[in-house]
């Protein structure tokens, strides 16, 4: 449940109307809920109260440092896929003994400071990167804590790009050569074994996947209680999907109570790492239309593009488009496109809408997650600012970026300033 209603005909965020918060910071903007956030954390940490259990909110969703600031005032840890996430889950105040590190390709320098924050562990998905996490506690003289990201082979049912837990697909290590290479990271003397991890995917819309997934670590899980490796933390990942249109995944209940069932026997703390689900529907891509074309095929020309907001284009995702003053009377079936130089350019294809005009304030609804974190500066366009709602005042928590920001990186050489 999320808190963008229309109250008097316009589209509110919790009390505040986007009319007023478009009108002061202009368009485009990503426009988050406060109250929505922590009422998604509180909902999905509340489901495991039975089940001894740290959340690590993955940052990749969305990793502004007010929102991470956020989940951590409620207690979350942070799931990091790089040197970089980790910076900002540190500057944003994380503990970093609640800090998991994931990823296929964790460079040295990347794994040293890891490795001097003191972070929880690392998910480790290859046997080289066993070795190099070795060396470089090793140089440092200390151990490394980590688990091994198994890969348990099972179909989530998503789309294949975000499919991770399946043979094919680059993450962890087969499920059934886990045993022996923990054997081997046992023999590394600077290595600290402390858990085991998994993820198998995101936008999940059934439990089944996640249940065969914990069955088949468990197994793995007791066979290494049997040779005297003990894990400490079983760490399942994300991956629970959101309704953006007609799904109906299972709500975080549903899916805490079937992996409690299963799991609760293992003498273990689990970590979640939870990301659209929390963040996905609390927040939305605001813009404004530009122009409309008719004819045997409609476009509604808006001042968003796929550089703002990739998913559409990169996974055909739906997202909902609303009108933010309520339309009355008829609509059209339009393409809703931004002023990008690409065909694949869109944030809504086919799409039954109302009669859009010029000026009119559009919402694309569920863009929390996956949305500004994605975006970039294609066509030269500057990234869009965020906005965060609480009690009834807004915060610009992301300056829109300037033209001077577009150029601040790049040099023209001497020999060209003849
Ligand atoms: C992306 C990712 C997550 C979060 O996935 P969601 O589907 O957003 O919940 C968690 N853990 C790892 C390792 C990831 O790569």
């Amino acid at each position: 449940m999320h808190f963008f209603k229309h109250k008097n005909g316009v589209l509110h965020c919790e009390e505040t109307s986007v009319e007023s918060i478009a009108h002061d910071v202009g368009t485009p903007f990503y426009l988050y809920s406060y109250r929505t956030l922590v009422r998604h954390y509180q909902a999905f940490d509340e489901a495991f109260k039975d089940l001894p259990h740290l959340i690590c909110y993955s940052a990749k969703a969305n990793s502004n440092v007010a929102v991470l600031r956020t989940f951590i005032n409620q207690g979350s840890g942070v799931d990091v896929v790089s040197g970089g996430e980790l910076f900002r889950a540190l500057h944003a105040g994380a503990d970093p003994a609640t800090v998991v590190y994931s990823g296929v390709g964790k460079r040295e320098d990347e794994i040293r400071y890891a490795l001097q924050e003191r972070i929880l562990m690392f998910n480790v998905e290859s046997y080289q990167e066993l070795h190099v996490i070795n060396g470089v506690a090793s140089t440092m003289g200390i151990q490394a804590p980590i688990a091994l990201r198994v890969n348990p082979d099972i179909d989530p049912k998503t789309h294949p790009y975000i499919a991770t837990g399946i043979k094919q697909a680059k993450f962890g290590i087969d499920v059934d050569r886990a045993l022996e290479w923990y054997r081997e990271a046992q023999g590394l003397p600077h290595l600290t074994i402390r858990g085991v991890s998994c993820h198998i995917g995101s936008q999940l819309t059934e439990i089944g996947p996640f249940v065969e997934a914990l069955k088949r670590v468990k197994e793995l899980v007791l066979k290494l209680g049997d040779e005297g490796i003990k894990v400490e933390y079983m760490d399942l990942g994300g991956g629970l999907g959101i309704t953006y249109h007609q799904e109906e995944p299972p709500h975080p209940q549903e899916y805490a109570s079937a992996i409690i069932t299963e799991g609760k026997a293992l003498p273990c703390t689990f970590i979640f790492e939870p990301g659209r689900v929390i963040v996905g529907n609390a927040g939305i891509l605001v813009t404004r239309v530009l122009y409309t074309k008719e004819g045997d095929k409609n476009f509604v020309v808006v001042d968003a593009a796929m550089n703002d907001l990739v998913r559409p284009t990169l996974y055909g995702s739906y997202q909902e488009i609303v009108s933010v003053t309520a339309k009355q009377g008829d609509e059209m079936v339009a393409d809703m496109v931004g002023p990008i130089c690409e065909s694949g350019d869109f944030l809504a294809r086919d799409r039954a809408m109302p009669c859009f005009e010029p000026g009119d304030l559009v919402a694309v609804m569920s863009a929390g997650a996956y949305g500004f974190v994605m975006s970039s500066n294609y066509n030269s366009r500057p990234r869009v600012p965020e906005v965060l709602v609480k009690d009834g005042v807004f915060h610009v928590i992301r300056e829109r970026e300037s033209y001077a920001d577009l150029i601040r990186e790049e040099h023209i050489p001497s020999f060209l300033e003849e």
